[in-house]
């Protein structure tokens, strides 16, 4: 299994961190091992004193495929989730101003937060609100209705360098308002309403 990540997805969170709008999606993975644990707590790494969580709309793939094209590409998926993206920001923008890849910012234990899935069948996945809250209060409120890619644009675009398998799993990028976390925080994440996680931070 495979995660894919879109950086950037959204204008108004490029913005924020004084990222250009792209022009094509930007794609950086993590590891399988980035998973974590369901149920276990998210613990600060201790390479960084800048993590950042991304609250993101996650699909996973239900067919194998390559060269899929944008009209086919919402066979691919079935299930959908919320997962949160952490960053490690201050190594993230080290490697960044060294033009080096993001991996170690992005892809280290833990780094993927993942809620159980649901059908994508049962939401309308185009226009589409997901939450985070932060100790109880709103840090981030998302709509997929402004992604720059959408989850169609996205599958074909990766699909052309990286053969789709049952199970990957992409996070299609995060809307403003991403912030640090610290210890004996609380994250709530909600999905069309629904709550869909609850994590503390160690
Ligand atoms: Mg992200």
């Amino acid at each position: 299994m495979k995660i894919i990540c879109i950086g950037r997805n959204y204008a108004e969170h490029a913005k924020e961190l004084g990222n250009e709008i792209p022009e094509n999606p930007v794609i950086f993975m993590k590891p399988d091992t980035a998973v974590l644990k369901k149920g276990s707590d998210f613990y600060i790494p201790e390479f960084s004193s800048d993590v950042h969580y991304e609250l993101e709309v996650v699909l996973k793939i239900s067919k194998g495929g390559k060269y899929i094209q944008e009209a086919h590409a919402a066979s691919y998926f079935d299930e959908i989730a919320v997962g949160i993206d952490f960053t490690a920001r201050d190594l993230q923008s080290e490697l960044k101003s060294k033009g080096l890849p993001w991996e170690l910012a992005k892809g280290f234990d833990g780094s993927a937060v993942i809620s159980d899935f649901c059908k994508k069948k049962d939401f309308d996945l185009h226009n589409l609100s997901f939450t985070l809250l932060k100790n109880k209060t709103e840090v981030q409120n998302g709509n997929t209705s402004l992604m720059l890619f959408s989850p169609e644009k996205i599958i074909a675009f990766v699909s052309q360098y990286f053969t789709l398998k049952v199970g990957d799993l992409i996070f299609t990028g995060t809307p403003k308002g991403v912030g640090r976390v610290v210890e004996n925080d609380i994250l709530e994440a909600f999905l069309g309403g629904n709550k869909m996680l609850d994590l503390r931070i160690q």
